[in-house]
């Protein structure tokens, strides 16, 4: 049985009319670049996000640095970050010689919190990043009353937390990445919202920001030939465009199906000694970008080889701590000891997750994992 972590193939053959349309006549129009596309899908993304302005950019990288230039940010400002994320989200912090401060995350969510967040603020704080990690929202409500407290922005990083919504105390549902002044996404083919190439977005709910993320993310630019601020070149094409609106409206759909999955595997897997299932916070919904695992007893990298014999791909998101990195170790700073996060990065263990996953494949699936607890 061939599987795959994720099944992009399978799941453009279901759509392969549409997009096989959308992408030649994007072709035979010929306006490779800011074609009518552009502003189609980001209007219908917005509408998506219940009216946060879309500003759509080449990947999910530049979201993130778009988003920390348009804040008035000087070098040396604190960043806070967690230590258990993709290099991304620190990097951008970095190349604008501000200070990612890393704080380690919650053990069954993956993602930072409030309180830890607080032992990292300084003078020098400026902005929290919350990464809602494998699809699952950070607790938002506690990290913006802290961020509105100190003054400090909250750029969320939803690149694997498209679709996926927050619950306020008060019963308010917000969407990821419409929750803090700045949500940035990637739409990397793996990705929930996936297209077939690079790209990415940024969203925002304030229409001042929004004007600035705009010029920003095009040059600085007002209007042609007048810049007001350094800006970059940053755009998602029209091909891509064509095909993210295809895929923006079986977006809720590719949730469930991805929620099926996992609903499956939670069901075949609780219990079972050695491992432990992906814990479900009670605020958020969960986009499952990944369905991962925690095994205990030292046993993880022994289970990823024994499931790639038997064919079925496994990944380690992510195998080392931000702070361990060598790039991270002289401009960055380090809040505790970032044990969890430590512990995570030998024990986490994300099976495949998609939306195409059949009955037969995941039976294969857990047959094969539940065979490694017994032996
Ligand atoms: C994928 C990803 C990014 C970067 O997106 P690109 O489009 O690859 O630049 C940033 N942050 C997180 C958490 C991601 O998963």
């Amino acid at each position: 049985m061939k599987i795959e972590m994720v099944d992009l193939k399978g799941q453009y053959v279901h759509i392969q009319q549409e997009v096989d349309e959308a992408v030649l006549s994007v072709i035979r129009e010929a306006q490779f670049i800011n074609g009518p596309q552009v502003g189609s899908f980001a209007n219908e993304f917005s509408e998506y996000l219940d009216g946060a302005q879309v500003i759509s950019c080449a990947n999910g990288t530049d979201a993130l640095q778009i988003a920390m230039m348009a804040l008035d940010l000087k070098p040396g400002d604190e960043i806070i970050v967690p230590s258990f994320t993709y290099v991304a989200t620190a990097e951008v912090i970095g190349l604008l010689q501000l200070k990612p401060v890393m704080v380690d995350v919650d053990p069954d969510s993956f993602n930072i919190t409030a309180d830890t967040i607080r032992t990292a603020i300084t003078s020098k704080t400026k902005a929290i990043v919350p990464v809602h990690l494998f699809g699952q929202c950070a607790d938002m409500e506690p990290i913006l009353a802290l961020a509105k407290e100190k003054g400090l922005y909250v750029i969320e990083d939803t690149a694997q937390a498209i679709g996926a919504s927050y619950t306020f105390s008060d019963g308010t549902v917000k969407k990821a990445g419409t929750i803090g002044h700045i949500g940035c996404t990637s739409f990397f083919p793996s990705k929930n919202l996936g297209c077939y190439g690079d790209g990415g977005a940024i969203y925002t709910m304030d229409s001042n920001l929004a004007d600035r993320l705009r010029m920003i993310a095009n040059h600085g630019q007002v209007k042609k030939y007048v810049h007001k601020y350094i800006g970059v070149n940053s755009r998602l094409d029209t091909l891509q465009a064509a095909i993210l609106r295809i895929k923006l409206r079986h977006l809720d759909t590719y949730s469930t199906a991805r929620n099926a999955a996992a609903e499956k595997y939670d069901s075949i897997f609780n219990g079972v000694e050695g491992l432990v299932i992906p814990k479900r916070q009670s605020n958020s919904s969960h986009v499952f970008h990944q369905y991962t695992i925690k095994v205990t007893g030292g046993r993880r990298d022994e289970l990823k080889k024994y499931l790639e014999q038997a064919g079925i791909p496994a990944m380690i998101y992510y195998p080392i701590p931000l702070n361990e990195q060598e790039a991270y170790q002289t401009i960055g700073r380090v809040v505790g000891d970032l044990s969890i996060t430590k512990d995570l990065c030998s024990s986490v263990l994300s099976i495949p997750m998609h939306t195409e996953l059949t009955d037969d494949q995941i039976k294969f699936i857990t047959d094969s994992i539940l065979s490694f607890f017994k032996s």
